[in-house]
């Protein structure tokens, strides 16, 4: 046994960090602490202790900070979902915008224009359209239910608690998502109870009801998933059967039985039980097509936003020739084909390309064309002289950025201007300067699509220099 670490007293929370944690210094040293707001007071436990930073938890507070404000969730502290509950929206806003401000000051030596006031979200809460619950039999228990000395259900099903693979918070409610969803899944578990069917196992493997997605759009369609760990036929078709009859609401109902280890099903066959084989979300004039397995942003109505700024700084007359890199499902390809003269999408995952394609095809669209692969492979010289040569590139890379290498081919193309989407201002601010070489930034527009959630995204426009 280690000596129990000594306590940082007193510790004042200065300011947020990019990860979510507030931030204090004890000793010139950074300590990092979940939950808690700038100019709280603190008590911390340490816990990790790394060179360069410490992190901690809260365990009494000397002094709340008067910007705190009252969560709105049972979960929340616990939960590894809305972590800045009890910072009121506008300062999280805030936050998010200094958050851009920073990266990009500190990450680039660019030359900035004026950064744009952050475009907040239209809705607080529901505003998820998909969410993904995990059934356990080792519930997460809280220290009251340990100390109760009462016998304790373990089953449960809800959120992983954050850093432990194993631990799943068993949720009452959630306000991610429209509350049919939470509505399903607490009558799911009640009837897996009330039925004592198992729940899933990740030590050994073994349970019936593994995983749950439910998956709505802004038009009232309706999927839900259930993944079992046991090919249990009676019993499967009792759970089907109970929430075919309860929630006649649901468009689209499936399942899948997955045995193997890990709980992605991309590799297995998903079997449709009732209604259609998938949803229909419109933004806008377009319509997508989302299946089971298709990726979809996951806040419509803010999506549709962050696409309409797109647009916006795209000034498309008709005659362009788009690109749109890590096109994804082609989302932001389709929602442009009708003002381009032609956009082509490149994406590393096939499934999503396939769908793509159904979607310029659902909406009549005939001047877009999708490519699989790695972009770092796909993008070089034969295929621009293959596809032509761009007056834009709209490029929304996964958090890591972009490779070197694509932003070297970028550079090689030299379309007149660049829209940047990223969901992460480190790597933003790193590739803006590799393409400092040849573009200047005109607009810098940070947009939330995530209410607490430290998360944030950006929208940079690029224009090539004389
Ligand atoms: N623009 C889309 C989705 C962007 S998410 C939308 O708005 O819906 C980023 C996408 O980049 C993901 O679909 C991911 O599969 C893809 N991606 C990640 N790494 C890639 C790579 N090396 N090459 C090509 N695509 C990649």
């Amino acid at each position: 046994m280690g000596k129990k670490k000594e306590l940082i007293r007193e510790l004042e929370i200065t300011d947020l960090a990019a990860e979510g944690f507030g931030i204090g210094r004890n000793n010139g040293k950074v300590v990092f602490v979940p939950y808690v707001a700038p100019g709280d007071i603190v008590d911390v436990q340490p816990g990790r202790n790394r060179k360069k930073f410490q992190e901690g938890r809260a365990i009494k507070f000397h002094k709340h900070s008067e910007i705190r404000t009252r969560p709105f969730c049972e979960h929340f502290g616990t939960c590894g979902g809305c972590k800045w509950q009890h910072i009121p929206y506008e300062q999280q806003a805030a936050f998010k915008e200094q958050q851009v401000k920073d990266q990009l000051s500190r990450l680039s030596t660019i030359e900035l224009p004026h950064i744009n006031s952050i475009i907040t979200a239209p809705e607080e809460k529901y505003y998820r359209n998909k969410l993904e619950y995990t059934f356990s039999n080792q519930r997460w228990l809280t220290t009251e239910e340990i100390q109760s000395g009462e016998k304790i259900e373990r089953r449960g099903v809800g959120f992983h608690i954050p850093k432990m693979f194993d631990k799943i918070l068993d949720l009452n409610e959630c306000f991610l998502q429209d509350p049919i969803s939470s509505d399903i899944r607490n009558s799911l578990k009640e009837f897996a109870l009330k039925s004592d069917f198992s729940f899933y196992n990740v030590h050994d493997h073994k349970g019936l009801l593994r995983n749950l997605i439910i998956r709505n759009t802004t038009k009232g369609d309706l999927m839900v998933i259930v993944q079992f760990g046991e090919d249990q036929t009676e019993q499967i078709k009792s759970v089907m059967d109970f929430l075919s009859d309860r929630f006649p609401e649901i468009t689209s109902l499936f399942y899948v039985i997955n045995l193997k280890k890990n709980e992605t099903f991309h590799d297995q066959e998903l079997i449709l039980y009732k209604g259609e084989p998938f949803i229909k979300e419109s933004l806008g004039e377009t319509i997508y097509q989302i299946g089971p397995k298709s990726f979809f942003q996951t806040n419509s109505k803010q999506a549709k936003s962050m696409y309409d700024l797109v647009l916006e700084y795209a000034e498309l007359s008709g005659s362009e020739l788009v690109y749109d890199l890590y096109t994804g499902t082609g989302t932001i390809a389709n929602y442009l084909a009708k003002h381009a003269k032609k956009v082509v999408g490149v994406e590393y995952v096939p499934e999503a390309i396939e769908d793509a394609k159904i979607n310029s095809e659902i909406n009549g669209i005939t001047n877009t064309s999708f490519f699989s692969g790695d972009m770092a492979e796909v993008l070089n010289d034969d295929f621009v002289k293959e596809n032509g040569k761009p007056d834009l590139i709209i490029t929304d890379p996964p958090r890591a950025g972009m490779h070197e290498k694509v932003i070297k081919s970028i550079l090689d193309v030299q379309a007149e201007k660049i829209i940047y989407v990223s969901c992460n201002p480190a790597t933003q601010a790193r590739d803006l300067t590799l393409l400092d070489e040849k573009y200047s930034v005109k607009i810098v527009q940070p947009i939330d699509m995530f209410p607490h959630t430290q998360h944030v995204e950006c929208v940079v426009l690029l224009q090539l220099r004389d």
